[in-house]
């Protein structure tokens, strides 16, 4: 079998229904044109005007980016704290911050803000996010020039910061921003009221005067925009089914570089790509202790066995004959612990199955503890999350990020583990998700125009809790 065409076949067509623009040099980022080929095709279509926002978001980044004559200018104006005319170029930097699951959904979430305040999006590029993501847009670099005046604050920056929005609004109520030349954004989950209020339509309008905002989060905070009135309408256009917002744009910015690729094609290709059906196993265990845990064990059998994702087994020692024409199933598990794929493993090598299928269980590394600093380790981290996407069926844990980056870019609807209470595996073990889209783990609970706390999951149908946390907000 040939089921791998080269990057040119696959040029022919055009870049995933449009979404990516043709306007790159192929062989810098071969995962970009080479994807298609590992993937299902996609059951959802980008809408036309999500294309051509996308295409004339490349045309600002290619006028505004680094080092173009506006970018220096602005620049210019940030370390005189000079404010003169408005520019065309006004921007949002991204800082790096928390895990590599976290980074990719926030990241996502800081580009769709872009894309709506018409802001060019910079790229923090912390220790390795040159390392793993391909350039996305054609041209000129999403990274921040690393001589960029504030960039060594970026640490610095937190939630008692003067600088930020919450704590100015705090200090003086009728702050003038139009007089800043930067805000600092934060938006991390020890966020409070004040630095809250972003997410509502008076402050939007103050903060779009800023030429420069910085944001730090580790939450995806796309669902609280789409309850800000005036992106309404803009994000209805852009994405009339609400649930492909991170697969989109995921699909759209996140492309391995040419290291993380091999990492993924050499393991899909020697592991994955002959079974007649590929499962996903994500286990992130957040429980205090090493494991392998006995009730975390039970609990992913119990939830593959009883949704029929795996077979069970024949425990009776006598069966000897085959059926001919066995199926194969390979299960992709990931985990920092090898513990969970041994024993999943051993089950199906020491008894065989009742419906005769044949079951490979794979798990390409076990790193033992989260290394969020370390080059190799976040390379695996990123192509074992990238390979989950690429299965047919997904489980996934509560809570975790990881888990949320791999069915938003598979446009997969996982089964969620649910989180184990007390050292037990819950009953029922894991249900169906809603959507494929992630949980926004800290959302707002306000009413912008009443000034009063509200439910944010009860106001629109499109915006609801969430399945593994009852307190996030998820798209659906
Ligand atoms: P979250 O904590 O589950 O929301 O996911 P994050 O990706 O934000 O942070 C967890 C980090 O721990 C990852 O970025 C990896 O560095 C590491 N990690 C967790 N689970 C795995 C896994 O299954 N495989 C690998 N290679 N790394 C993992």
């Amino acid at each position: 079998e040939d089921d791998f065409p080269t990057a040119v076949d696959v040029l022919t067509d055009k870049v995933l229904d449009g979404l990516l623009s043709s306007d790159f040099d192929k062989s810098s980022c071969l995962s970009r044109y080479q994807s298609v080929a590992y993937r299902k095709e996609s059951a959802h279509k980008p809408s036309s005007h999500l294309i051509s926002r996308l295409r004339s978001y490349e045309a600002l980044h290619r006028r505004c980016g680094p080092y173009t004559q506006s970018y220096n200018k602005t620049v210019e104006k940030l370390i005189s704290g000079q404010h003169t005319e408005i520019s065309e170029c006004n921007y949002v930097v991204w800082i790096s911050f928390s895990g590599l699951g976290n980074r990719i959904l926030t990241l996502a979430s800081a580009f769709l803000y872009a894309l709506l305040t018409n802001r060019v999006l910079l790229v923090d590029r912390g220790v390795d996010m040159a390392d793993l993501f391909c350039e996305p847009f054609p041209k000129v670099s999403w990274l921040l020039p690393s001589d960029f005046p504030i960039a060594n604050h970026f640490n610095n920056f937190d939630q008692k910061s003067p600088h930020s929005y919450g704590n100015m609004l705090k200090r003086n109520p009728v702050t003038q921003l139009s007089t800043l030349q930067f805000s600092y954004l934060h938006l991390v989950h020890d966020y409070d009221d004040q630095d809250k209020l972003f997410f509502c339509d008076q402050d939007q309008t103050s903060i779009q005067k800023v030429p420069w905002l910085i944001m730090k989060s580790d939450n995806y905070f796309i669902p609280s925009l789409f309850l800000i009135p005036s992106f309404e309408q803009e994000l209805n256009n852009l994405f009339p089914e609400k649930e492909t917002v991170f697969h989109f744009l995921g699909r759209y910015l996140f492309h391995p570089t040419n290291p993380v690729w091999g990492l993924i094609s050499r393991y899909y290709q020697a592991y994955l790509a002959k079974a007649d059906e590929k499962i996903g196993l994500q286990i992130r265990v957040f429980d205090t202790g090493t494991g392998p845990f006995q009730y975390v064990l039970d609990q992913i059998l119990a939830c593959s066995l009883k949704e029929k994702l795996l077979p069970e087994i024949n425990q009776n020692e006598d069966v000897g004959s085959f059926p001919l024409n066995q199926k194969t199933k390979a299960v992709l598990m990931t985990s920092l612990n090898a513990g969970y794929f041994e024993r999943v493993r051993d089950i199906y090598w020491e008894f065989p199955t009742v419906t005769g299928e044949v079951i490979g269980v794979y798990q390409p590394s076990h790193e033992e503890y989260q290394q969020t600093e370390k080059h190799v380790h976040n390379r695996k981290a990123w192509a074992e999350m990238y390979l989950l996407s690429l299965t047919d069926k997904l489980v996934t844990s509560s809570w975790s990020t990881f888990g949320y980056v791999a069915q938003g870019l598979g446009g997969l609807k996982p089964w969620i583990l649910y989180k184990p209470e007390n050292q037990t595996a819950p009953d029922p073990p894991c249900r169906r998700a809603m959507s494929m889209e992630p949980c926004f783990h800290a959302p707002p609970f306000y009413d912008c125009k009443r000034k009063t706390g509200v439910d944010t999951g009860a106001l629109v149908p499109h915006v609801r809790h969430c399945e593994d946390m009852s307190w996030g907000l998820k798209l659906v």
